[in-house]
């Protein structure tokens, strides 16, 4: 493969004129991400020591801020806690950049703004698990066995 000759370059330009710039940018995509899983040890490892570095550093600042741990069932494993939007995602976070099909920042930015600001109320931890629940059922399980569990200590109490 010869990427950035000058002969690739112009050849490129001409194959994005001839097909419309979306076509060329999925094209582009499609080779990134079979270059991506062709070089998987590579990926894997780039991504785990840019991870270890400063996203990790800004993450580990906002799950401590949060006192580092699920607000739902209180699991403490970093690795399983991400910052939940309390209220939803705010109109502000909502963005889509050109030829990012991204609808919200996340990761560093969002770190970076949590941070900013102070550790606001309109964010939480949740562990992977509540998170996905609270996300796609809009309660998770453990509000209910806890509710049920002061339901029974009540009960014996009384
Ligand atoms: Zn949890
Ligand atoms: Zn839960």
């Amino acid at each position: 493969m010869s990427y950035g000759s000058e002969a690739t370059k112009k050849s490129n330009k001409k194959k994005r004129e001839l097909v419309g710039d979306e076509v060329y940018l999925e094209h582009k995509r499609d080779i990134q991400m079979r270059c991506y899983w062709k070089n998987l040890d590579w990926s894997r490892q780039y991504a785990s020591d840019f991870g270890r570095t400063r996203r990790y550093e800004l993450k580990r600042q906002v799950l401590l801020g949060y006192g580092h741990r699920c607000s739902c069932c209180g699991e403490d494993r970093e690795e399983f806690l991400q910052v939940d939007h309390v209220n939803g995602v705010p109109e502000d976070e909502r963005r889509s950049y050109a030829g990012k099909r991204r609808a919200r920042i996340s990761g560093v930015e969002l770190y970076r703004k949590i941070i900013s600001l102070g550790f606001p109320a309109d964010y939480r931890l949740l562990c992977s698990n509540c998170n996905y629940s609270f996300g796609f059922w809009k309660y998770c399980p453990h509000q209910i066995e806890f509710s049920l569990f002061d339901l029974v200590q009540s009960a014996k109490e009384a």
